[in-house]
């Protein structure tokens, strides 16, 4: 039995584990992350890459603090795409620079007067007829539209780029071979079979795993909470690149549409917002008629060439909320030598390496190992996850 001695062990590599590997290594910390699927299989490929600034979140006309802490994001993501952030992204795609938002009748007075207002000033734009995208380019379009100052990106290729300079420090670990040794919260160490590792800190950027390893460390609180969707897609042969939430008169999207390109060359339409939030106990099929039916009501001058529909159940893991409501910010909590977080978003991954190296700060961890590479360098390594639309039309 081998032993390494690191500085930090990450236990899962979605957006949050690889964003803070990164980090932490700049940092100058020897750090190691676990990582029982593909990287980024979970939540984060099947997200809808959109890097929010809050303006959804500002739909009952208030600036809430969810829409004032996720406002920096869209420009610490637009450094890192350009080379010059706390991260090089400049290898990932971007699909969209801009996601936009659209009511199917004219907005009342009181919420064109709040997206003109000072307070969303950078934030949202309107946007003239001849700017229009080319969905919202029809004599048939009778609402307002707005541009975001929110970019979409293509996740499977941001996980590829912040795997590759941290790639040695990655391995690959089934749930079975993994057991943490702990008592009463405190880990020991983590145990692979044929490698015991020990650190100073470890951290928890499971998604939906964190539940489990919370268990497994007899930790009560915090607690997860799981927000089911159940997402719609349509993939087809037109090429009709949209991004836009489609706003009616609640505080959240009816529906949220982002478009993704498949290896073939065919797009895919990717449905959330409250179309997701309330189908959860739909069939697939009743889903998907009810996808149908909103998206011919709002776009009835759309036809798609050749589309075949799909639906997908997926929950959101986040910290448990009183009444399931939807968390504010990043969560990073430390337990004992461990620190359990949850990003919430995509979008607020650096917020949650901010915090986390904070804490570590806070906790005079500094960097103090350098495990030995010739015993890494065995270890399997994960593969990057491949997006849904992929697989699910075979
Ligand atoms: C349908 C959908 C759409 C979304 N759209 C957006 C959006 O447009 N914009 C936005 O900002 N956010 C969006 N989100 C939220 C966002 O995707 C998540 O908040 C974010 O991806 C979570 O990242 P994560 O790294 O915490 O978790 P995950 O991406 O779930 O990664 C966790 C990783 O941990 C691994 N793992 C699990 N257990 C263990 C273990 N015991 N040991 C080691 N590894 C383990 C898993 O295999 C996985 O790779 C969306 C979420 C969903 C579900």
């Amino acid at each position: 039995m081998q032993t390494i001695k690191t500085d930090l062990v990450i236990l899962g590599g979605g957006i949050a584990g690889l964003w803070l590997l990164n980090r932490a290594q700049q940092q100058g910390f020897d750090a190691l992350l676990l990582e029982t699927g593909d990287l980024g299989g979970a939540q984060s490929v099947r997200s809808q890459g959109i890097i929010h600034g809050g303006t959804k979140y500002a739909l009952n006309g208030v600036l809430t603090q969810a829409s004032s802490s996720i406002a920096d994001m869209p420009s610490r993501w637009r450094a890192c795409l350009q080379g010059r952030g706390e991260l090089d992204l400049s290898a990932a795609r971007i699909l969209s620079e801009a996601h936009y938002m659209w009511s199917k009748a004219s907005l009342g007075a009181k919420m064109t007067s709040f997206f003109a207002s000072k307070a969303l000033k950078g934030r949202v734009e309107a946007i003239s007829a001849e700017e229009r995208p080319q969905v919202f380019n029809d004599p048939q379009f009778r609402g307002n539209l707005y541009k975001l100052n929110e970019i979409v990106l293509d996740v499977p290729s941001v996980i590829e780029a912040l795997t590759k300079p941290v790639l040695q420090r990655i391995v690959k670990v089934t749930a079975d071979d993994v057991r943490v040794c702990a008592t009463q919260g405190s880990i020991a160490a983590i145990q692979l079979p044929q490698v015991h590792i020990e650190a100073q800190r470890y951290i928890t950027t499971a998604g939906e795993g964190t539940e489990a390893l919370l268990q497994q460390l007899n930790i009560e609180q915090p607690q997860m909470q799981r927000r089911p969707l159940h997402m719609v897609m349509v993939r087809h042969a037109s090429v009709l690149p949209t991004f836009a939430h489609c706003i009616s008169s609640g505080s959240k999207p009816v529906v949220t549409i982002t478009t993704h390109p498949t290896i073939d060359g065919e797009q895919v339409w990717y449905l959330g917002g409250n179309l997701a939030e309330t189908g959860v106990n739909l069939t697939p099929q009743q889903q998907i008629e009810k996808a149908q039916k909103l998206i011919a009501e709002l776009l009835p001058w759309i036809n798609l060439k050749n589309p075949r529909w799909a639906s997908l159940h997926i929950n959101r893991a986040e910290p448990k909320q009183s009444s399931l409501t939807r968390p504010d910010s990043a969560f990073a909590q430390a337990q004992q030598n461990s620190i359990i977080s949850w990003p919430t978003k995509l979008a607020l991954a650096p917020d949650l390496a901010d915090q986390i190296l904070t804490l570590l700060q806070h906790q005079a961890i500094s960097p103090q190992y350098r495990a030995d590479t010739t015993i890494i360098d065995h270890l399997p390594r994960p593969d990057i996850a491949q997006p849904v639309w992929e697989t699910l039309f075979c």
